[in-house]
């Protein structure tokens, strides 16, 4: 049996917590990247350099203890993002081999003390990221608890799901895939265009039957979103989300937000805590969208949805990836009262890295159950679509 099919905590797992730190020494921290095709019912959505591709990546980050447990992690990444993957390998793992697992708060802190140098957003702290929740998935694995119970129990033993399209850029395509996802059970869809007509096409195709985000990726200075929030005003959208450039440019979201129009959400291109601090005083947002595999891992998350809670803000994480950060979402989502809504891209890959065991049915996820994050990527899947 799999330790991630064990259920409870056993007393071989109370006895492999209180054994010495030391016993949990990483002896193996390594990378890799899959990058697996899929389908979205129109073109290629987005180029992130080069042509774009109707892939994504998972780029997972595997610790191994001394014992042989293994934790999964996951960092950020898009379309065979080589060049992350070896800024990972060779600055942020060589400083977690020969470290305690149990030591999650420092070995975060001493790896992004050692390389602030190399930026508060960015590579480095999304290889942050994904160490941190591969090490939340081995404490479970030891303990033998589920991520939920550690970060104080789960609400739910399911999390709503929201569709969230891609930018298909013509009528026809984000009609047809926003009632394919009405079809599906979705009943709250994200659309990621930036012009009018789609816009108004897809929120009249949804009608009554979901309610609509509009998610635009900061395409407009303050003036020209300005204009935007008025001209969508109509439409009701749920929320409205980066429609400034740029990310950072958080008195520029507050102008919006000021407006009263929408309920304003951001926070998937910010690096840490910090960030939602300064989010959060200047007025910017209502829903923050802080990203697991991009902002500091579970750790983080955990601080800025105690930020939100005390400020009044909607915590929402942003998840547009499939694998241990999408999984780590699962259970911070079901562990909050408020139980937000998790962030699933709309596509249908060729292979599923858990076997389909994290696929929306209804509209809806299963929290997964067993130790740690509960569930281990599929190694047939991993050897057959890894790509470094
Ligand atoms: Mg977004």
């Amino acid at each position: 049996m799999r330790i991630s099919e064990t259920k409870g905590v056993s007393f071989a797992g109370l006895q492999r917590l209180s054994s010495s730190a030391a016993s949990h020494k990483i002896v193996k921290a390594d990378a890799i990247l899959v990058s697996i095709p899929f389908e979205s019912g129109g073109v290629p959505p987005w180029s992130f350099g080069g042509a774009p591709k109707l892939q994504f990546d998972t780029l997972l980050v595997r610790l191994e203890t001394e014992q042989g447990i293994v934790g999964w992690g996951e960092a950020f990444s898009r379309c065979e993002d080589k060049s992350l993957k070896a800024m990972i390998e060779t600055r942020v793992l060589p400083l977690v081999i020969g470290r305690s697992a149990l030591e999650i708060g420092k070995i975060k802190y001493d790896v992004e003390f050692r390389l602030q140098n190399f930026g508060r957003v960015g590579p480095i702290i999304y290889g942050v990221s994904a160490v941190d929740i591969a090490l939340w998935d081995i404490l479970g694995k030891i303990s033998g608890l589920p991520l939920t119970a550690l970060l104080g129990g789960a609400f739910a033993s399911e999390v709503e799901v929201y569709a969230s399209l891609m930018r298909y850029g013509n009528c026809a395509d984000v009609v047809r895939a926003t009632r394919q996802a009405i079809e599906r059970g979705y009943r709250y869809i994200k659309l990621h265009e930036i012009t009018e007509d789609e816009i108004h096409a897809a929120v009249e195709a949804a009608g009554a039957q979901a309610a609509v985000m509009l998610d635009t990726n900061c395409p407009w200075p303050v003036a020209e979103a300005l204009k935007y929030d008025r001209l969508l005003e109509p439409l009701n959208l749920y929320w409205l989300e980066e429609p400034v450039w740029p990310p950072e440019n958080y008195a520029g979201l507050a102008r919006i937000r000021s407006t009263g129009r929408h309920h304003i959400a951001a926070g998937e291109n910010a690096g840490s805590l910090h960030d939602f601090v300064a989010m959060i005083a200047a007025g910017a947002i209502d829903i923050a969208q802080p990203d697991v595999a991009k902002a500091g891992g579970i750790s983080e998350l955990v601080k800025i949805a105690s930020l939100c809670q005390a400020e009044s803000i909607e915590f929402v994480p942003h998840c547009a990836i499939f694998g241990p950060g999408q999984v780590a979402t699962i259970h911070l989502n079901a562990a909050q009262r408020s139980v937000p809504m998790l962030e699933r891209l709309y596509c249908d890959f060729e292979a599923e890295i858990y076997g389909g065991a994290t696929l929306p049915v209804n509209g809806k996820v299963a929290v997964p159950t067993g130790p740690g994050l509960g569930l281990d990527p599929d190694p047939g899947v991993i050897n057959r679509y890894r790509v470094a």
